[in-house]
């Protein structure tokens, strides 16, 4: 068998209960690169950068960055949060989350909602395929800090020139079926947006109770599952405000970490839920086992 041409299987959905719903992760992507330093601490040295991954045994300087999705299956209604890039994927590796619906037993059609952190190419792309909205009966939810910032459009990076176009293409145009919402409001009963600015202007995350058990859904506050965690000071290259982006990274770390309840991040590896340990100046995130099995 020529072993070197093998599309390799990879798990990519992943299910359990949680309070009285379904909550399932789903890779919908994610690319190698090869620039460990500068891509997740832009303020560190790559000397810096190279003593992490030796210390945990990663590589370096390649990386494996995730896209990891979340949908919420309550009694009422099938929420999904940031769909993924969808058709507008620039790497063959990513765009899989209508496909990987159906392994989860759910299809475009049955989300009720869409709930988006903010509009980076990953957490948007998917909200249209062909012109048209990739889930027809959603309702679908944005933060009006970000949405607005991007709707004016003023003063963007040459490295978010990309982002604004595509923000123009598949989330503007919903705008008649969007709902806006502000830190701390209720999304659904036992939904609420947690403001997590910074990473970009209007970025939310998201804190989830149901029947007594909570969980904290990070999005992008996080970048890396060793570096945003050990180093939290170090800037994210993606963070659009990294000085703000690091303040909330500790804000919300620490609330997780002092909680104690489980994380889910859009960047961690799949499938991206564990939980937060707080050191002295650092956090460490612990990836689950079998927690939510039994
Ligand atoms: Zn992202």
């Amino acid at each position: 068998m020529n072993t070197e041409n093998k599309k390799l299987v990879r798990p990519h959905v992943y299910q359990f209960n949680f309070g009285d719903s379904i909550i399932t992760n789903m890779l919908e992507g994610h690319v190698t690169r090869d620039d460990l330093h500068p891509f997740v601490a832009t303020n560190a040295t790559a000397d810096d950068v190279q003593q992490l991954a030796k210390r945990y045994k990663i590589p370096y300087p390649k990386l494996e960055h995730s896209f990891v999705t979340t949908l919420i299956q309550t009694p009422d209604a099938l929420i999904a949060f940031d769909p993924g890039f969808g058709e507008n994927a620039p790497m063959p590796s990513a765009g899989f989350f209508n496909a990987s619906l159906g392994t989860a037993g759910f299809s475009v059609d049955d989300i009720d909602m869409v709930v988006i952190s903010h509009c980076h190419p990953d957490h948007i792309g998917n909200l249209m395929t062909g012109g048209k909205p990739t889930f027809p009966n959603a309702q679908i939810v944005f933060g009006r800090t970000e949405f607005d910032y991007w709707k004016r459009g003023e003063n963007i990076s040459d490295m978010r020139k990309h982002t604004l176009s595509l923000f123009e293409k598949v989330a503007l145009p919903l705008i008649d079926k969007i709902r806006f919402i502000e830190p701390d409001e209720s999304i659904v009963s036992g939904l609420t947006a947690v403001n997590a600015f910074g990473h970009s202007a209007g970025h939310l995350a998201f804190h989830y109770e149901s029947k007594g058990q909570e969980l904290l859904m990070l999005n992008d506050t996080v970048a890396h599952y060793l570096a945003s965690f050990a180093n939290p000071d170090w800037h994210f290259s993606m963070d659009d405000d990294p000085d703000m982006a690091a303040t909330t990274r500790r804000r919300v770390l620490d609330m997780a970490a002092t909680s104690g309840i489980p994380v889910i991040g859009f960047h961690l590896p799949f499938p991206a839920i564990g939980f937060v340990e707080k050191n002295t100046d650092s956090f460490e995130f612990r990836p689950a086992s079998y927690q939510f099995n039994v």
